[in-house]
């Protein structure tokens, strides 16, 4: 058996080594059923029972007040982006959407509801390179807007809001894409909750979305039958053929989830993983973090080195150490280390002596 390789890749991300078994056991015979469970029809009471319980696992693990529904949608983040505004923006007569520019898939979100309604970016980090989240007042909230969207970990930057904004009347709206059930969240906060799946709870090309039932109903006479919430929710989230395998997996990672003690015990351990590699970066000048410290990520721990000859080689070294995936993004450069859920605190030491043995030979 080669080595071990831990895959600090922002996503498609690593998936909990127990779930990868799992799948991997029953790919020729779902439960006996002597099929796979790609092969089973999304609306035979063996696929349903997978959905319901992913549903139902989701529940216990966040608490999720009753009043809020789970769906889950195609097309990944991105085609939420699109959704968000088809489906709130009617709720007011203006069509207003208001968004907080905090990173490169904030700005997508705004551009892509923009097409579709009102959009207003009320504030922005841009002018700082996105170093950290832009304070947000609520005298910037107007009170007539259809929603207030964020983005509650910058996936590409490594910035995290730590305290959500207070919008008043006006339905907060948060993309989790990179961060949702690594930390414990009061959903009371939030009308919408989604996140695609890739980066914390399963395969590319799916989202869930988490939504109080009260936004449900004002999608526009526009919107395509597969983007509307109201006939997704209507349907639980069977209008069409769903993604089945991807509903299976976050089914086990939910469960293995649970087997880790649940959402506030990851959050323990994200907490200290991103703590150690931070030591790291705190503790030289031979590594600078590209986040504040205020608004920092546990999930995407980002930093340069002195020069892109060093990056590089940091980068070739690390590979070679077994640790995978650690570029950081086209628009920033610099190392990224995605830890999220499934990284281990043994895989992030690994990092970090490696970041100290790296800088002992190269400082
Ligand atoms: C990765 C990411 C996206 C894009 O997700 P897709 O599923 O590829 O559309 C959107 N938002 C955030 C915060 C992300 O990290």
């Amino acid at each position: 058996m080669a080595e071990k390789i831990y895959n600090f890749g922002a996503g498609p991300a690593m998936l909990p080594e127990p779930v990868m078994q799992k799948i991997q056991q029953e790919w020729l015979d779902f439960q006996g059923m002597g099929v796979s469970v790609i092969e089973i029809s999304h609306r035979s009471k063996e696929f349903i029972a997978v959905l319901d319980e992913a549903q139902s696992l989701f529940r216990e693990l966040t608490g999720l007040p009753d009043n809020y529904r789970i769906l889950f949608a195609h097309g990944g983040a991105r085609m939420q982006f699109a959704a968000l505004p088809l489906n709130f923006a009617e709720r007011v007569s203006s069509r207003k959407c208001l968004y907080v520019e905090s990173g490169n898939f904030a700005g997508l979100a705004a551009k892509e509801a923009k097409i579709f309604s009102d959009m207003d970016i009320i504030a922005s980090s841009a002018a700082t390179d996105f170093d950290r989240i832009p304070e947000v007042t609520a005298d910037q909230i107007d009170q007539s807007a259809a929603y207030l969207h964020i983005t509650s970990n910058n996936t590409i930057y490594g910035t995290r809001w730590n305290q959500f904004p207070e919008t008043g009347n006006v339905p907060l709206i948060a993309d989790m894409t990179s961060e949702l059930l690594s930390r414990r969240i009061d959903y009371n906060q939030f009308g919408v909750v989604y996140a695609g799946l890739q980066k914390n709870l399963g395969p590319s090309g799916m989202a869930m979305v988490i939504i109080r039932e009260d936004l449900l109903g004002y999608a526009a006479k526009q919107t395509p039958t597969l983007l509307n919430y109201t006939q997704c929710n209507k349907d639980n989230s069977l209008t069409n053929t769903t993604n089945t395998f991807a509903v299976y997996v976050i089914k086990l990672v939910l469960e293995w989830l649970k087997e880790q003690g649940g959402v506030a015990a990851i959050e323990k351990l994200n907490e200290q993983k991103a703590a150690r590699l931070y030591q790291v970066i705190d503790g030289s000048d031979f590594y600078r973090g590209i986040a504040q410290a205020e608004s920092r990520s546990i999930m995407n721990v980002s930093f340069k080195l002195a020069s892109e000859e060093l990056d590089a080689k940091f980068l070739q070294e690390a590979d070679a150490a077994g640790l995978y995936a650690l570029k950081g993004h086209r628009n920033v450069g610099g190392i990224r280390a995605s830890i999220y859920n499934p990284m281990s605190m043994v895989g992030v030491e690994k990092l970090a002596k490696f970041m100290e043995e790296f800088q002992r030979k190269n400082g």
